[in-house]
């Protein structure tokens, strides 16, 4: 990861260009949006006269809660004694004053009545506008006021947001820039596409689930920058480069005009790509693949047609569960499965049972991460260990198999036990269901196992005699193979789906399921880079699931390439341990 200050002028600020890793392609040049960790969101509505009162009094509420916290403040400082306690006493006495009749307090009233806005929306421009002027008039003293006031003001939005849900990126610049340590896969989720033109962090791998996020919305990203948030200028306009793995912070004119024509040019080949939408992904030696979409939310299914999804081979229905407090009931988990099932019009899709834990968690289900979430209660052990979920998961799959083609897949199975105890769950689910009168297909939907841990896959053979098919989740099985933290941007570079012991676990995998004639397919994100594509078709994977945006990719590839040869080639990659050379067979095929 480089970070070099590039072309420097005397009066504006200095172009500073940044790499980390490539993983969402695409180009996106917009305003800086800085999203520290601790930052709050800041909702903004308006309220009608007759609220102005009670809004006045919320407003009033938080600052007598915030004045009691600085005076506890004041009472610890004191018990520290010495020069550090003296000063902290200052500044919490600062803090006390600002509290009471200050020009922000003042200012936040006078909004609420006068703008009819909110009282955190009232706060939060209030902050800015007196910021503003202290920063303009370039005085020491006021500028380290201006920290003192964001300080207060952080407090009081804490004390008002406490009421009210966690909501982030409610009031970003359209065409913003995210730019932030560090982004969760629920923060991801809440990105709006209409109003976000790219994501750049420093922490995070190419697979984790912030990663797969972005690919899946279509956003040029770059994670893994070290120095990022030092360079983080708000106000400032930045470029993402999602596919060189660049950002660039304070573009010269020149570098701006550069980067427009490379978007433009992204965009062109894209829309050229688009063209093969409603092409079979076939090879020259005739053999058909069947190309689906990994999709997190509902609303995602449009892209996925757009690309031309075949289905949807991957719902990771966990993303239903995160950014809320509670847990989504069975009427609105088959609400929300309804309009995919619905939307797809006849063709499969394939709903995932719950996989939180690792970097998913969802607040609503309470859970507690254990020393080690990868390894810890997630996914289909979580299910087991909490019926209660599962039961209403699987009873609302089962309400919206009556809709469509739809099948159930099984995250992080280890052991024969684990599908057995989700197969009778779904038993006793469609028991219930038809106890209650409720119509379901003769037929239960086909019941698939995600193969991720390398027991599953080293065990294959024996799971297959529980499972209708077989998907090869490689993210979490290169992971779990090499002892690599998929999320840790540290390793990310000796994270390598090419390493020998990964291969065979894909063919050991693609053998049991052909020896026991259930379909297996990939789903991880190797299924959606062109090239790996020669290879999984080598190892007999015909069906392949991703990010929307990479099916024209693949399509394109597929459509090079013939079976004879990939199948050549993956002989003698399987017969190679050297990863390197394994990379090498791969770039001549
Ligand atoms: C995988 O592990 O490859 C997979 C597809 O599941 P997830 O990325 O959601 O863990
Ligand atoms: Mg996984």
């Amino acid at each position: 990861m480089s970070h070099s200050p590039t072309i420097g002028s005397d009066s504006g600020p200095v172009e500073v260009v940044l790499d980390g890793m490539a993983i969402g392609r695409g180009i996106a040049i917009g305003p800086l949006y800085r999203h520290d960790a601790e930052s709050l969101s800041v909702p903004e509505y308006k309220i009608a006269s007759g609220r102005i009162s009670a809004e006045r009094q919320r407003f009033s509420d938080a600052v007598e809660r915030a004045s009691h916290q600085v005076a506890e403040l004041k009472e610890k400082a004191r018990l520290l004694g010495g020069s550090a306690g003296e000063e902290l006493g200052y500044l919490l006495d600062a803090y006390r004053h600002m509290l009471h009749g200050s020009r922000l307090v003042r200012g936040v009233r006078t909004r609420i009545e006068t703008d009819r806005i909110n009282a955190e929306a009232a706060l939060q421009q209030e902050i800015n506008t007196i910021v503003h002027s202290f920063e303009a008039m370039e005085d020491a003293y006021l500028a380290a006021r201006v920290t003192d006031i964001r300080d207060v003001g952080r407090r009081l939005l804490r004390n008002l947001t406490s009421e009210t849900p966690y909501r982030p990126f409610s009031s970003l610049p359209k065409g913003a820039v995210i730019l932030a340590d560090e982004l969760t896969p629920a923060d991801t989720a809440l990105l709006d596409p209409k109003h976000v033109a790219g994501v750049a962090t420093v922490l995070g791998g190419a697979e984790s689930h912030t990663a797969i996020m972005a690919r899946s919305l279509g956003f040029p990203a770059v994670l893994g920058v070290a120095d990022l948030m030092k360079a983080a200028r708000p106000g400032a306009i930045a470029i993402v480069d999602g596919g060189q793995g660049r950002v660039i912070i304070d573009p010269t004119p020149e570098t701006i005009v550069l980067y427009r024509r490379k978007r433009a040019e992204f965009l062109r080949a894209r829309r050229s790509l688009s063209r093969l939408r409603d092409v079979p992904a076939v090879t020259r030696d005739g053999a058909q693949l069947l190309l689906q979409a990994n999709i997190e939310l509902p609303t995602e299914v449009d892209t996925a047609l757009a690309a031309g999804a075949e289905g949807i081979g991957l719902f990771r229905s966990e993303f239903l569960f995160m950014n809320r407090d509670d847990v989504p009931g069975e009427d609105e988990q088959v609400a929300m499965m309804r309009g995919v099932v619905e939307r797809m019009g006849g063709r499969p899709v394939t709903i995932r049972t719950l996989d939180v834990g690792g970097d998913k968690l969802a607040r609503g289900l309470g859970i507690t991460p254990g020393p080690n979430p990868a390894l810890g209660l997630r996914a289909v052990r979580l299910s087991l260990a909490r019926p209660e979920l599962l039961d209403i998961q699987l009873a609302a799959i089962l309400r919206v198999s009556l809709i469509g083609p739809v099948r159930i897949l099984v995250p992080m199975v280890a052991s024969a036990d684990e599908i057995r105890a989700v197969k009778a769950a779904l038993l006793r689910a469609r028991d219930t269901l038809l106890a209650r009168g409720i119509d379901l297909p003769n037929e239960l939907p086909p019941l698939g196992v995600m193969i991720e841990v390398p027991a599953a896959a080293v065990a294959a053979d024996a799971l297959a005699w529980h499972a209708d098919f077989f998907s090869i989740g490689t993210n979490d099985l290169v992971q779990y193979t090499l002892a690599i933290d998929r999320g840790d941007e540290a390793v990310a570079a000796l994270y390598n789906p090419l390493h020998p012991a990964v291969l065979r676990m894909i063919r050991m995998t693609a053998d049991a399921a052909q020896q026991a004639r259930i379909p297996v397919g990939v789903c991880g994100e190797i299924a959606g880079d062109p090239r790996f594509t020669a290879l999984l078709m080598g190892l007999g994977i015909r069906d392949l699931s991703m990010s929307s945006s990479n099916i024209p990719v693949v399509k394109q590839r597929i459509r090079g390439l013939a079976v004879v040869d990939a199948t050549r080639m993956a002989r003698l990659v399987l017969k190679q341990t050297d990863p390197v050379q394994i990379a090498r067979l791969l770039d001549k095929t």
